[in-house]
């Protein structure tokens, strides 16, 4: 007889864990507490606008071609993926503006704007050799420490992943030069991570970004979610939407299901949490224990940053806008000091706008803009009291009319808006963090927490909190890693 899975919650890690568990001869069930998939992958329309409300840049498509190709199936056949060039274009204070490719020799030209001296070539080599490094382990096991690292890496390999730097120290070496730092420093906001804290490894993303580039799903982000849950029904998976797990199931020292807050029980041989490790084990273990690991894990792995979304329908187009925009901060690490660690919103954000429309017509009418706008913010754990959004909405506001985007007040005509506050009860994660968990180099060295719970047999997590992090790549491939960890526990092949 077929083994049994449940999967609490259908984000794109736990679609991804659910798609290879059925790949792998299990019976999978998934129990979502909204009414549709993809958790923070979601999307929202008005007024003839349609916005993608989470993710809106994909990097590391091959995760995505990997998890299709386990189960037999092609990619290519479910999505439309196009590459986005120029990648990314970022604003100052000061005036200077700089777009970010993913040739070379055009990258070069544009930097010469602000620096003939910095070693790019030489941040760019150092950065892909991390990377692949990081195939070789990072992106291949579901790793838990420094031990199961150093498993896959010999002393020299470890030493070129610069674990003495944090990412900040680590772009200073080699550029000094504070357009650039703060450029590339702001891209383990991928992670949700702070430049200054996070470890140097991070700093792979720079290749990550520029190397593989960065890609869109046509018709929306939105049909990664569409395409992963076209996938689960040919594989016979049952997904129940508006179905909320009230608690995990335990008899002695293992998980035998999960109890809906319906009543119903769905029993099983292995259950896999797509809500936060903390919360899991904070809201879903009911015995003493949970709240005892939850408080205990607080300590190492802190929330990532959240943020304050404003989903903005304009009633022109903005020319100087690209696809992807960045309005930097003056300060960035008074920004990341007041986001980190004293918990309160930025005074001088950085703001990205997404502006889906200039690559996909399909998501304004003619003439129109959808802009999507993300000011990252500490989690609300760390807040203490309330923050007021409407006021934090005119800074942010302000800032954009300040920097270029002229008289967006006047040019709103739909506007819809998602706070930290919002985020949370969506869909859960400790804080409302966007995230996961913040990679800190003292704190947990970059790791997260272990993909097999220390508590209960059976019980296994994915998603943002753990191995491999935050965003939709290390999302889908926590998913894939978390799958192979419960073949190697739960089905170990007899020597
Ligand atoms: C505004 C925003 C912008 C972002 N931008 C990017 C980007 O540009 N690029 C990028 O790569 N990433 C981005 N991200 C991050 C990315 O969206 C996430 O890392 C990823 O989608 C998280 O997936 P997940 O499966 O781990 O968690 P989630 O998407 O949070 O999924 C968890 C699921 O579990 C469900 N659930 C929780 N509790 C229960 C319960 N008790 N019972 C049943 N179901 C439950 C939730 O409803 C949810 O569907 C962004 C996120 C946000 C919010």
């Amino acid at each position: 007889m077929k083994k049994q899975a449940v999967v609490i919650g259908a984000g794109l890690a736990g679609m991804s864990a659910a798609i290879r568990l059925a790949g792998d001869g299990y019976n999978v069930t998934m129990l979502e507490q909204n009414g549709n998939v993809g958790g923070k992958l979601n999307q929202r329309s008005g007024q003839g606008f349609t916005f993608d409300t989470g993710p809106s840049i994909l990097t590391m498509p091959w995760v995505l071609e990997q998890l299709f190709t386990s189960v037999h199936r092609r990619l290519d056949d479910y999505l439309e993926i196009e590459r986005i060039e120029p990648q990314w274009r970022t604003f100052f204070e000061d005036g200077t503006q700089l777009d970010v490719k993913g040739d070379l020799p055009g990258m070069l030209e544009e930097f010469k704007k602000v620096s003939d001296q910095a070693d790019f070539v030489e941040l760019f080599s150092y950065s892909k050799k991390m990377y692949d490094l990081c195939l070789d382990s990072f992106y291949k096991y579901s790793l838990e420490d420094l031990k199961d690292l150093k498993k896959y890496h010999t002393m020299s390999e470890l030493l070129k992943m610069d674990p003495l730097n944090t990412v900040a120290s680590g772009t200073k070496k080699h550029l000094n030069n504070k357009y650039l730092e703060q450029l590339f420093n702001y891209m383990v906001m991928y992670v949700g991570s702070n430049p200054y804290e996070a470890p140097a490894v991070f700093n792979q993303m720079i290749y990550v970004q520029m190397g593989l580039g960065i890609y869109y799903v046509k018709g929306g982000m939105y049909n990664i979610a569409r395409a992963m849950k076209t996938v689960l029904d040919e594989l016979r998976v049952t997904v129940h939407v508006n179905t909320p797990v009230e608690r995990v199931v335990t008899e002695g020292k293992r998980a035998i299901g999960v109890e809906a807050k319906d009543g119903t029980f769905y029993p099983a041989d292995v259950v896999v949490s797509n809500l936060e490790v903390i919360p899991t084990y904070e809201r879903l273990v009911a015995d003493k224990k949970g709240p005892k690991q939850a408080k205990k894990l607080n300590q190492s792995f802190v929330p990532s940053v959240s943020g304050l979304v404003l989903l903005l329908g304009v009633n022109r187009e903005y020319k100087d806008l690209k696809h992807h925009n960045f309005f930097f901060s003056d300060d960035p690490e008074r920004e990341f000091a007041q986001m980190f660690k004293e918990g309160v919103p930025p005074e001088d954000p950085t703001i990205y706008v997404g502006v889906s429309s200039k690559s996909d017509a399909s998501q304004a009418p003619e003439g129109k803009d959808n802009l999507f706008v993300l000011t990252h913010v500490p989690p609300l754990t760390k807040q203490g009291g309330k923050t007021d959004w409407d006021a934090y909405r005119e800074v942010v506001l302000d800032k954009l009319e300040r920097m270029g985007v002229t008289d967006l007040r006047e040019a709103i005509e739909f506007e819809y808006r998602f706070t930290p506050e919002d985020l949370q009860s969506l869909y859960g994660p400790n804080g409302g963090s966007i995230y996961g968990v913040a990679a800190d180099r003292k704190k947990n060295g970059g790791f997260k927490i272990p993909s097999k719970s220390d508590l209960y047999e059976g019980l296994y997590f994915v998603g943002g909190s753990t191995h491999p992090g935050g965003g939709v790549p290390m999302v889908t491939l926590s998913g894939q890693l978390t799958a192979d960890l419960i073949q190697k526990h739960e089905n170990p092949v007899k020597a």
